[in-house]
């Protein structure tokens, strides 16, 4: 793949270079780790996008700080294993193939489960890689022959084989209990699955009458329409006001239905009238009451969220339209005492954003803090370290408040429950092979249960899952436990705490030492991203127009564990500029090359600047090797970045282009072309993991000269360090703290001339005159003062020591270890300027004579208010300052 200089076009084109490399480390297998008993591996396991998924920037994300730490790692020698996935989505996935069957008229239903699944395999066989593909776009060194997908048959094993064993030890169990109900998406959802959101509703005093007797008992409720399952009416028995109804009957309105007043010590006295209805198939505290009472249940909405048949003339209405119907209904029967607004927590589906109900069903559950306790004890002993460490707390919190975990979701989608019963007997049968007959009784009159398991019941096994177990395969036992979970802070609980307490179950080791949470990428704004308010980056489009470098540098820079970053265009077209400023700087390297020159460094012999260059970079490579084992990934980036367009491109480059043109002085006879070279190829491999397709590039074009032992791609380069006897240490690198020194007094004086000139807008073509007083470093910079003369375009330079009579009418620069004189007259034309000079003081003293009149005066003092008298006050001050300024200017003219 060498290329020589002709067919190295002038511009960066990524679109050119970024297919030809992705396919060139997939053909030469670098992707794939080799097992080695000897190397302790590094492993990640990237979340499984869904299938349904179109790569957007959290994905961006995810991938590029994962990719980061894999080629680190993989350049440092370690077997690397990153293993790509896909999740089969279930609510996601079954709702895209049903919105595609109504386009067609037809429902689930109407095709039947068998049928419908292979609609979905279709699609999914169809389109469930487009998520991978955009993967390799981002240059993702992922390794594709281990691909999984969680309804693959070994995941699926592993789900059924977790189920069996979690039910046999009674961890498992099928219960009546009060879940959340998505009447949108018709299943069941987890805790986790609902969000809250703080909604100012309504509530309502409904009078309900004694049965046999005068009188009322009022209840307030804020979901009117569960009346019509009410089965009794609560008080706390400590509630005086109550103590003479307990035990009586209540008519309920409307249904007319008796119902029995109970005192139960789960009622709040100070909510509403301190008596409430209770309605125990939708509500959870009266679930609880109905139980303790041995009250019946009545259900009364069917599972798309209408009225059923037991809500009497209300059925088939929406549970909305109902509740406005009945509220005046109670009114015409004037049994609506009054309504307050009321602000409360109402649950919405995190999918759909439906309002969830509450609804008492039979499902299957995970008894779960069992499993909480060794996930506990994980993090708090530091076998699993999370970063930043203040989600640790977070982690804890939660496992330690941990509800049961309800699993059964009534889709079709998905891993089914591997629970059959039976029509004989009414015992189950539970086991990861299908069964014939039922294993109590034998009958052969058995029938699978209908439901489908939580999507992230499969993604809790996904490290080991997709490492081969319930087998012991080599990979299991090789890359298990994993090294670094990286994803979201957003699914810390559905995903990472299920993940570490599952992995513990079952295989009895933690699924990854170190857990790196990133943050949520916002607009420039600091807003989330949202399709609603149109402020989405598409990932796909930025790589279209400025390369996928350049999203990933732009995605990497800043970035630092658990907290939000800001991405905008600015931040694109920055990092694009990196990449350009990178191409031109190696064209210029390449451009003076030739073939059969060597390379070797010689130290002895080294100009000043060429110590100071490998210095940086030593100091730079010991820096990026100690940030990207604390997972600052975000400063190693930036110190690499400022290292190339600063140090390198800015200084050492712009000073060897003086070497070249000057060939045949004495200091030009000293080549700069082995340090071009080595330290370019250097922080080519520096910067790789963060911008793998441009260093490739380059990289590739570089070993077409140089006489290095190098290896086939930059890829499986070693990654520098300065640790003698390394392999990444091409050079015993040392910090060189002498010439560091010089150096920086050179380039102090070239940016406090560069300075002056813009401060008094000298012209950039004209070269002016100006003194260097030095003591110490006076050879140092008597050696480099014809870089001082191109860069900072003075000329003629005189340098002189501190004994020397110094010009007069000169501005004078103060420097740490130098002073820099500036003649006037030769930035400025001394006349012209001392007049202007004096007109703007004209100026700036009037101003200042009418605010000081103004601050006088009494009548504008006693009116202003005290932030208008404040602002005239700082107002004066500004102005003095500039007069301060102005005549210091002047009388370096005079
Ligand atoms: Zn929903
Ligand atoms: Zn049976």
């Amino acid at each position: 793949m060498t290329q020589r200089l002709a067919e190295i076009p002038k511009a960066y084109d990524p679109q050119k270079v970024e297919t030809k490399w992705y396919q060139f480390w997939l053909e030469k297998g670098y992707f794939t780790p080799e097992i080695d008993s000897q190397k302790k591996p590094f492993v990640i396991i990237m979340p499984p996008p869904n299938v349904t998924g179109e790569l957007h920037l959290g994905h961006a994300l995810t991938a590029t700080l994962e990719d980061i730490m894999i080629r680190w790692h993989r350049m440092m020698g370690d077997p690397t294993l990153w293993l790509p996935g896909i999740d089969h989505a279930g609510i996601a996935a079954q709702v895209v193939v049903e919105q595609m069957l109504a386009k067609e008229g037809v429902t689930r239903h109407d095709l039947g489960r068998e049928q419908f699944l292979e609609r979905m395999w279709q699609w999914i066989n169809q389109y469930g890689r487009a998520i991978a593909e955009q993967h390799k776009r981002l240059g993702a060194s992922c390794d594709w022959s281990r691909e999984h997908f969680t309804m693959d048959e070994g995941p699926s094993r592993a789900v059924r084989t977790t189920f069996v064993r979690l039910y046999e030890k009674g961890l498992i169990y099928q219960g009546e209990r009060i879940i959340n109900w998505c009447p949108r998406c018709t299943t069941a959802l987890s805790d986790l699955e609902v969000e809250h959101k703080e909604e100012t509703g309504h509530l309502y005093y409904v009078n309900y009458r004694l049965a046999g007797e005068d009188g009322i008992i009022t209840v307030a409720t804020t979901r009117p329409e569960t009346i019509l399952g009410d089965t009794a009416v609560a008080v706390n028995p400590q509630d005086k006001r109550y103590t003479s109804l307990v035990g009586k009957r209540a008519i309920l309105p409307v249904i007319g239905r008796e119902i029995p007043i109970v005192a139960d010590d789960a009622v709040n006295s100070e909510f509403g009238t301190g008596a409430v209805k209770v309605t125990p198939s939708h509500d959870p505290v009266d679930f609880e009451i109905g139980q303790q009472h041995d009250l019946p249940s009545v259900n009364i909405l069917n599972t798309d969220g209408t009225m059923n048949e037991n809500a009497g003339t209300y059925r088939g209405l929406d549970r909305f339209a109902c509740r406005e119907q009945l509220l005046s209904d109670l009114e015409k029967d004037g049994l609506l005492v009054k309504t307050e607004p009321h602000q409360h927590s109402v649950g919405h589906c995190c999918r759909c954003d439906s309002v969830i109900e509450p609804w008492a069903s039979k499902q299957w559950f995970i008894r779960i803090s069992p499993l909480a306790i060794p996930a506990i004890d994980a993090v708090t002993d530091g076998r699993i370290k999370i970063i930043p460490e203040r989600f640790t707390k977070v982690y804890l919190n939660w496992l330690e408040n941990i509800r049961d975990w309800c699993i059964s979701r009534q889709l079709w989608w998905g891993h089914r429950i591997p629970v059959w019963y039976c029509d004989e007997c009414g015992q189950f049968t539970v086991t990861t092979e299908d069964p014939q007959a039922c294993t109590n009784c034998g009958s052969s009159k058995i029938a699978q249960d209908p439901d489908v398991l939580d999507t992230w019941f499969s993604s809790a096994l996904w490290p080991h899952s997709t490492l081969g177990w319930p087998e012991q395969t080599e990979d299991l036992k090789y890359f298990y436990p994993t090294s670094v979970m990286e994803t979201g802070y957003d699914i810390l609980f559905f995903w990472v705490a299920r993940m570490i307490m599952m992995g513990l179950e079952n295989t009895g080791e933690i699924p990854f030492h170190t857990v790196y949470l990133h943050g949520l990428i916002r607009d420039e704004k600091g807003e989330k991203m949202s399709k609603m308010k149109g402020n989405v980056l598409n990932p796909l489009n930025a790589i279209d127009n400025y390369g996928t470098d350049a999203l990933r540098l732009a995605i990497s820079t800043g970035t630092s564990p658990g907290n939000d970053m800001r991405l905008n265009k600015g931040k694109l077209e920055a990092a694009r500029n990196f990449a350009n400023k990178l191409w031109n700087a190696s064209r210029f390297i390449l451009s003076n090359m030739e073939d059969g020159t060597s390379f070797k460094i010689n130290h002895a012999i080294l100009p000043i600047e060429d110590r100071w260059i490998l210095s940086r970079l030593s100091r730079l490579i010991d820096s990026v090797g100690s940030l990207m084992g604390d997972f600052q990934f975000g400063e190693a980036q930036r110190q690499i970045h400022d290292f190339l367009w600063g140090e390198f491109c800015d200084w050492y480059i712009e000073m060897a282009k003086l070497r070249f043109r000057d060939g045949k002085s004495e200091r030009g006879s000293i080549s700069p072309m082995p340090v071009l070279a080595h330290v370019l190829e250097t922080s080519l491999r520096l910067l790789h993991p963060f911008m793998p397709f441009i260093t490739e590039e380059i990289w590739q074009n570089l070993k077409g000269y140089l006489d290095y032992d190098m290896a086939e791609s930059i890829m499986v380069s070693p990654y520098p360090t300065t640790a003698v006897g390394d392999e990444g240490s091409r050079e015993g690198l040392e910090i060189d703290a002498e010439a560091e020194k010089q150096m920086t007094v050179v380039i102090d004086i070239v940016r406090a001339i560069r300075n002056a000139r813009a401060e008094f807008q000298v012209e950039p073509s004209r070269w002016i005159e100006a003194f260097v007083v030095v003591a110490q470093t006076r050879p140092a910079i008597e050696a480099q003062a014809q870089a001082i003369e191109t860069l900072a375009r003075v000329r003629p330079l005189t340098i002189i020591g501190n004994e020397a009579v110094r010009p007069d009418k000169a501005k004078t620069l103060v420097l740490d270890g130098a002073e820099v004189i500036l003649p006037m007259a030769g930035m400025v034309d001394l006349d012209v300027e001392r007049a202007r000079l004096k007109k703007e003081i004209d100026g700036n003293q009037a101003e200042i004579a009418r605010i000081e009149a103004r601050l006088k005066d009494e009548s504008f003092l006693s009116k202003a208010p005290a932030d208008v008298v404040e602002r005239e006050r700082e107002k004066l001050a500004t102005q003095h300052d500039r007069l301060v300024r102005l005549s210091e200017r002047l009388s370096d003219l005079n």
